[in-house]
């Protein structure tokens, strides 16, 4: 009862990539890169083994973004001749790539670091992939003339890496879709039905994570313009109540997301945030446990997963690593509570 997990992200090592950064350079070049791609994957593999989580990530220690470190395996897109667009509904200005052709996969995408995990823990593994409407939201189009028709040529692309992490002895694929927390009409309206056609034909437990952002300034000034209660959930949850996705991943510790809206994904497991990655400061065992009690009013005990709020990327590393154990340590003291 009450597995723990992350959100996906950890920071990357300092001799891996540049510290504190959310779209950090690589300091290491060509077999170097590849090989420290994956020492940092053990590592992380290792610390959250450590603290007690008990569904491993890699930590996407290698991609230097979860949307880019998609794209640079996609064949169609020019990274060469980047443009300025607003993303998430203009929330903040990016330098994004364009779609100039149709899309194909140059090949596997994440098959290294799943094999490399999958051959040094015991433990369930997990890897996250960015959504098909989040991906079409940081990525200019010039060829397809359609958001949502792109939409879907990425969800096959993302559905062919799926089966393949599926096959590689990933046993969760979670895809990441802060968009469907911005465009709240198009989720019913299509989201779904590009994420449906992202895990087509998985047996492997799926996942979907909206959230509210990394702890960035321009998320932190967006979420203290929502009010009081941000009650925007309500119009996608009973959508995604409805999918076939097994699992909804969303932020609770200090987030204004009113906990009772979780009765409408009735029926599937909820990874609920229980580490803030806005602030430094580190979470208690008691204070986990309290956030673990107050969503179990809402949600079956048995369907409850603790996990972080967002992606730990951008944060110290000595910080993500504390949380992580205070995640571990208080998804435990739930256990001997609650269970
Ligand atoms: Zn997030």
């Amino acid at each position: 009862m009450f597995p723990a997990t992350v959100a996906g992200s950890l920071p990357k090592p300092s001799w891996l990539a540049e510290p504190d950064k959310l779209w950090p350079k690589w300091r290491l070049e060509g077999a170097d890169l590849a090989q420290g791609k994956l020492d940092a994957t053990l590592l992380a593999v290792k610390m959250q083994e450590d603290a007690g989580i008990d569904i491993v990530c890699d930590g996407e220690m290698s991609r230097q973004h979860f949307v880019h470190g998609f794209l640079e395996f996609v064949h169609g897109i020019d990274f060469g001749n980047k443009v300025e667009m607003g993303i998430r509904a203009d929330r903040y200005k990016a330098m994004v790539p364009v779609v100039t052709s149709a899309l194909s996969l140059k090949g596997r995408v994440h098959q290294s670091e799943a094999k490399h995990m999958r051959a040094h823990t015991q433990r369930k593994i997990k890897i996250t992939l960015p959504g098909p409407m989040t991906i079409s939201d940081t990525i200019a189009d010039r060829h397809y003339g359609d958001k949502v028709k792109m939409a879907m040529a990425f969800a096959d692309l993302l559905n062919k890496e799926a089966r393949a992490l599926e096959a590689d002895g990933v046993d969760i694929i979670q895809f990441d879709e802060p968009a469907f927390n911005v465009f709240m009409d198009e989720v019913p309206g299509w989201g779904i039905e590009a994420m449906h056609r992202a895990i087509d034909g998985l047996k492997c437990t799926t996942a979907v994570h909206i959230c509210y952002g990394y702890g960035i300034k321009a998320n932190i000034d967006w979420k203290n313009s929502l009010g009081s209660e941000w009650t925007q959930y309500e119009k996608i949850f009973p959508a995604l109540a409805k999918s076939k996705i097994n699992q909804i991943s969303l932020e609770a510790i200090n987030s204004r997301v009113p906990l009772r809206l979780l009765s409408l994904l009735d029926g599937k497991d909820v990874l609920i945030g229980v580490i803030d990655v806005a602030t430094d400061a580190i979470e208690t065992p008691e204070q986990v446990a309290q956030v673990i009690a107050d969503v179990m009013k809402f949600v079956p005990k048995e369907r409850i997963v603790a996990s972080t709020n967002c992606g730990m990327a951008p944060m110290k590393r000595q910080i993500a690593e504390a949380k992580v154990k205070a995640l571990g340590a208080g998804a435990k003291l739930a256990r001997e509570k609650f269970a």
